[in-house]
């Protein structure tokens, strides 16, 4: 690689850092080629449980070679370090440099795919046609079996979309802002439209390919890792409640793999339209992933989450003790009754453990001496479940507040902010 390239790179890799979605799972490639099929080997595989997932400290993934084609520019939005009227370093990487840099990583063994995002330069399309270019280029020329994630240009056309669709393993196209009236305060020349529309491309592409590959196996993939989205949460005033209504929508359509949330970080000098932060409020992303998961894998609805009369997610507890703590009188719960989705809904009772109590109480009538075995986390779930003995103060008797404080106080100290992983 040259200096030049090199020095590309460093520009364009670094500001292609503060986009969150990256991460990758779901799709599984051989290598085709070899002795077995007489054909060319490939370059490189995928395996199907996500190889390139890695994170920084701070929760970025990092596994992909994480680049921009350009972060030129020729829009504004207030939020992002590429904006037109920031006098940062600029670079564009040309189509071919874009393949060999990716190729020489991985043969290096740096990375295990590419995650292709760009600013727009001339029209969304002119800037999405070079992306789709170099990823044609990857997989038909070089036959580049590794991962990729592409990031689909706001307002791109359907043709183009499409056929991003037939090289990358994941597409998205990023909301960014929750509400369409801050997108157009933050980001004058978006609006959701220009999302949602291809949004609506990839998931028709997905549904026609899974059709047609039903009809004959060998008919092309469309995306088969799915299409993802990113919100920046903190750069506008909307509520966690808005913010989970609008994802809930999002995974009730059939395609969407994943909705992250991306704390905003001031990156551009003071502009009147975002608030200023000490630091980015990790706190509340972290809350928001936990209440996507509740979502996807809990049975919870968004408004169960958060609501009108609770807009913001608690920051000090997780949302599934939130919700716990303002419906005492849905507790004491019978383990040894209840069905699967209501045990998951007890703190400290994560899904390992609550398939592993439906699995053991097929056996014997289970107490609190099995359930630490089952991996519930007692010190919290005692306040909720029934069970004879149970002298623990229970929720609906003891009162919220009461067993709030047992679970956030350490040792007669101050509160303290409530564990960050997830629930047990
Ligand atoms: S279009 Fe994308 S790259 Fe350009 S300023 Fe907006 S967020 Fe940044």
């Amino acid at each position: 690689m040259t200096e030049a390239t090199l020095h590309k790179l460093k520009i364009l890799a670094d500001s292609a850092k503060y986009d969150a979605s990256c991460s990758s799972s779901g799709v599984g490639r051989g290598n085709a080629g070899g002795k077995k099929t007489g054909q060319k080997a490939g370059l490189g595989s995928t395996a199907a449980m996500g190889v390139c997932h890695s994170f920084t400290d701070d929760g970025r993934c990092v596994s992909l070679l994480k680049v921009l084609h350009t972060n030129y520019c020729k829009y504004d939005c207030a939020y992002c370090i590429n904006r037109v009227s920031n006098d940062i370093p600029r670079a564009a990487l040309s189509v071919q440099e874009l393949v060999d840099i990716t190729i020489e990583f991985y043969r290096r063994n740096y990375i295990e795919g590419l995650f292709l995002s760009s600013g727009v330069v001339g029209s969304a399309d002119t800037t999405m046609e070079r992306m789709v270019r170099a990823v044609r280029e990857l997989r038909q020329k070089h036959r580049f079996n590794g991962y990729i994630h592409m990031k689909s240009i706001p307002g791109a056309s359907q043709e183009l979309v499409h056929q991003a669709g037939l090289y990358a393993d994941r597409l998205s196209v990023n909301i960014e802002i929750p509400s369409e009236r801050n997108l157009k305060m933050l980001a004058p020349e978006k609006d959701h439209k220009s999302v949602y529309l291809p949004m609506q491309y990839i998931q028709q592409g997905m549904l026609q390919s899974k059709d047609e590959r039903k009809r004959l196996r060998s008919a092309p993939r469309f995306a088969p890792a799915g299409q993802s989205t990113q919100m920046i949460v903190g750069a506008s005033n909307e509520p966690d409640h808005a913010i989970l209504r609008l994802s809930s929508m999002l995974y009730s359509g059939p395609q969407l793999k994943r909705v992250y949330y991306s704390a905003f970080v001031p990156v551009n000098g003071h502009d009147a339209r975002l608030p200023v932060l000490q630091g980015a409020p990790l706190v509340r992303e972290n809350r928001l992933y936990q209440a996507d998961w509740l979502m996807r894998f809990y049975g919870f609805g968004a408004e169960e989450i958060a609501s009108q009369e609770h807009p913001n997610l608690d920051l000090e507890i997780d949302p599934k003790l939130g919700w716990a703590l303002r419906n005492p009188a849905w507790f004491p719960l019978d383990v040894n009754r209840a069905d699967y989705f209501e045990i998951l809904r007890v703190p400290g009772i994560g899904t390992i453990s609550a398939q592993r109590i439906v699995r053991a109480r097929r056996a014997a009538r289970l107490g609190p001496e099995h359930l630490q075995k089952l991996g519930v986390v007692m010190r919290r779930a005692k306040h909720f479940l029934a069970f004879p003995g149970n002298g623990a103060a229970l929720v609906n008797e003891a009162g919220p507040e009461a067993v709030r404080a047992m679970l956030t106080t350490k040792s007669g100290k101050k509160p303290v902010a409530y564990q960050l992983s997830l629930f047990s």
